[in-house]
């Protein structure tokens, strides 16, 4: 979300959220303020109601109560009862019919005697001489009934009064008087300040609740009498009632009183929607201020965050289009305050990266340029081996461009061989490794003989895309050179052969058969001669061998030999004299001597053994010896040569199987040789899967040892324990 959303959301419900809450705060404390006006009105209304039909009942009690206390109609009854209705009757006839002429509100009195006989009444055509008890009755606590009915011809609500009344303090009869209800009727009817749905009902309880006494305001509907228990006027004690449903299912505000003397309940009520009508007017009133209030704030808070955000908005665009390489880009925003800082800083920012980007480029340009200068491949890979940058070496090598080589596996790329057999690279290395005589057939088909050295970028992060660098050293061109050198030396070497064979033949005439013609001094020339020519056949033959071995063209005839007697017969080859001795140095062979068979090349063995047997014998010390030891070291044949000669320092040990390396100053110096006979031997023993190597001890002896894998198991089975002792007596024994 944007941060102009956010801040005008914040904006809008810091201002909206007040604004709603004083409106609603509002509209409660009026509507409460206005239910409790309502509450007070029509408990007043109702007080008031309640004294005027109080008071209306009051004198129609008072009225009756006069009318028995009199002493003419209680003497005129009196005789009538003495007289047993012969006389008094017309007097009380007229006191009667002269009280209801006086007053207009009385309809009829009637007098009835304690049997309930009619004594005289008001009532014109009444033939009733008995009246039902219950017009008459007195309930036992109150001074006089007090009942309304429905006139039976007129229909119109009456007000019955039954009183007693007593001559001489003794109950002599009742006095019956109906009055008019108009005046309660209007009283009820009275609803002064309640509005179009304020009433007032007059209610007496019957069996099923409430039953209206007198007419309510919406009388026409014939379901109002029956509806009114909904009021449950009679469960209620006097008080306001402000949840009730009245009988036209309207919620209504209640009054409920009941009325003194009575066992009448009057209800003033009003319909809620009436009595907050204007709250309803005022709810509008106030959602219209709080909606207009809200429109307006919204529109100032979108204005005012538009101001702020702006030039927040363009101080994040400019720095977007900064982070896409767009360096010229500038924001114009001239505030005074934290934004114009931060908009500064931003082009400032700009400007550095520029001149920073610029002078990145300017030193990868050079970088490019070195790269590409190497005449070496320069491959970079990923941690899943594929290439993400090639130098123009590279694509060279391949005939791929670097785009085509961007995204390839390396394996896919680069399929080595050695020795025309596939060779495949580790590439996940931890420091260099060097991977040397290696093949690769680029894309046209032109085969290159290449170094690859594997190197792991160092201080590299997980996440970075080149993390091991790949250098392809082509020797195609030296390997060419070394070949044409190799081609020389070996023609040179064939065309001497010749030549020399010839001098050695005709000196080894001279000497042998013309002997006894030439002087010894002669003779002596002639030996030397010889030895000499001897000597340069040995090193033309070492030149041919080594030329085999570089241009890979040394071949074998491979077969079972036996390892003892072929030792026996170097020894042999080597002039050792009658005692054992050549050159005064003396040769034993020690260990196993028969049986030990071995798959190689004769003439090859018999090149090795004479070399260190030789070396052994050239490089030893007057009157020293040379003990030559056969043994077995587990599934191969060991053949030890042990001098007790001058020694070899330590740190030309891991020179001397080099080509041409030769052993300088000390006690070596004065030796002839051409630094190719340990060479020679250690190549042919590695081409029949052996293996070679020598300890010395300055001074005090040299032994050179080589294994080779057994063609058979040795016969020699209790030779064994031979075997091992010739094993203690190893190379580390010599070189301490
Ligand atoms: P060459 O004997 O023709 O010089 P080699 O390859 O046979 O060449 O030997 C290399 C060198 O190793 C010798 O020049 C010599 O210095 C040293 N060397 C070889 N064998 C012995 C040995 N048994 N004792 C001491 N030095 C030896």
């Amino acid at each position: 979300m944007s941060i102009r959303r956010k801040l005008t959301i914040l904006m809008l419900f810091l201002s909206l959220v007040p604004t709603l809450i004083v409106g609603v705060l509002a509209y409660i404390s009026i509507n409460s303020e206005l239910t409790s006006k309502t509450v007070d009105q029509l408990n007043s209304t109702a007080s008031k109601q309640e004294q005027k039909i109080n008071a209306l009942i009051q004198n129609k009690r008072e009225e009756v109560s006069k009318l028995t206390n009199r002493f003419d109609l209680q003497t005129a009854l009196s005789n009538y009862i003495n007289t047993n209705g012969q006389w008094g009757g017309d007097d009380i006839y007229s006191i009667l019919f002269n009280r209801k002429v006086a007053n207009s509100d009385l309809q009829s009195i009637t007098l009835v005697n304690l049997e309930g006989k009619v004594v005289a009444t008001t009532t014109s055509g009444n033939s009733v001489t008995h009246l039902d008890p219950k017009e008459y009755s007195i309930a036992d606590n109150k001074e006089g009934s007090l009942t309304v009915e429905k006139g039976q011809q007129d229909g119109i609500a009456k007000i019955r009064v039954v009183s007693r009344v007593s001559v001489n303090k003794k109950p002599a009869g009742y006095l019956s008087v109906m009055f008019r209800a108009d005046d309660i009727i209007a009283a009820v009817q009275d609803y002064t300040g309640l509005g179009s749905t304020g009433e007032t009902i007059v209610a007496a309880q019957d069996s099923n609740g409430a039953v209206a006494l007198f007419p309510l305001r919406f009388d026409t509907d014939a379901a109002l009498s029956r509806n009114l228990n909904s009021l449950s006027l009679f469960d209620k004690t006097n008080g306001v009632y402000k949840d009730a449903i009245d009988y036209r299912d309207k919620q209504v505000m209640i009054s409920t009183k009941t009325l003194a003397s009575t066992d009448w309940k009057l209800a003033t009520k009003i319909d809620m929607d009436e009595a907050l009508a204007s709250i309803v007017q005022l709810r509008n009133t106030i959602a219209l201020v709080v909606i207009a209030s809200s429109v307006v704030i919204a529109g100032i808070i979108l204005y005012v965050t538009r101001l702020f955000t702006r030039p927040i908005l363009q101080i994040a665009q400019a720095s977007q289009k900064i982070g896409y390489g767009n360096f010229s880009t500038r924001v114009s925003v001239k505030n005074h305050d934290e934004i114009g800082e931060l908009a500064g800083s931003i082009n400032a920012m700009g400007a550095n990266l520029s001149v920073l980007v610029s002078n990145i480029e300017s030193q990868r340009h050079r970088l490019e340029a070195i790269l590409n200068s190497t005449t070496d491949s320069i491959l970079a890979i990923d941690k899943n081996g594929l290439i993400v940058l090639a130098n123009n070496a590279g694509t060279k090598l391949t005939g791929y461009s670097e785009e085509t080589l961007a995204g390839r596996h390396i394996d896919e790329v680069f399929k080595f061989t050695r020795d025309l057999q596939p060779y495949s690279i580790n590439y996940d290395v931890t420091g260099v490794n060097t991977y040397p005589g290696l093949q690769y057939q680029n894309a046209d088909g032109t085969t290159h003989y290449v170094k690859v050295i594997v190197a792991k970028i160092t201080e590299v992060s997980e996440q970075s895309a080149a993390q091991v660098i790949v250098t392809i050293h082509d020797e195609t061109k030296s390997r060419e050179l070394e070949n044409m050198k190799l081609d020389f030396v070996s023609m040179a070497a064939h065309e001497l052969r010749t030549p020399l064979a010839a001098i050695r033949g005709y000196l080894e005439l001279m000497t042998y058969k013309n002997g006894s013609a030439v002087s010894d001094g002669a003779a002596d020339y002639l030996q030397q001669a010889l030895r000499s020519a001897s000597e340069l056949g040995g090193l033309i033959s070492n030149l041919l061998s080594v030329s085999r071995i570089e241009r890979g063209a040394l071949t074998f005839n491979p077969q079972k030999l036996d390892l003892g007697q072929e030792i026996k017969q170097a020894i042999e080859d080597v002039s050792v004299d009658e005692s054992g001795k050549s050159n005064n140095v003396s040769v034993k062979f020690e260990g196993l001597d028969q049986g030990c068979f071995v798959q190689a090349d004769q003439l090859a063995l018999h090149e090795v053994l004479n070399n260190l047997i030789n070396n052994a014998i050239k490089y030893n010390k007057k009157d020293g010896q040379v003990i030559i030891t056969l043994s077995q070291n587990g599934d191969n044949y060991r053949v030890s040569i042990k001098d007790s000669g001058i020694g070899i320092p330590r740190q030309a040990l891991g020179n001397l199987f080099t080509k041409f390396y030769r052993v300088r100053g000390g006690l070596n110096s004065g030796s002839t040789g051409t630094g190719l006979g340990l060479f020679i031997a250690k190549s042919i023993i590695e081409r029949h899967k052996g293996s070679i190597y020598a300890s010395s001890q300055e001074g005090v002896g040299s032994e050179f040892t080589f294994e080779l894998p057994m063609f058979d198991k040795c016969l020699a089975e209790d030779s064994n324990q031979q075997a091992r002792r010739e094993r203690g007596w190893t190379t580390q024994n010599i070189a301490r």
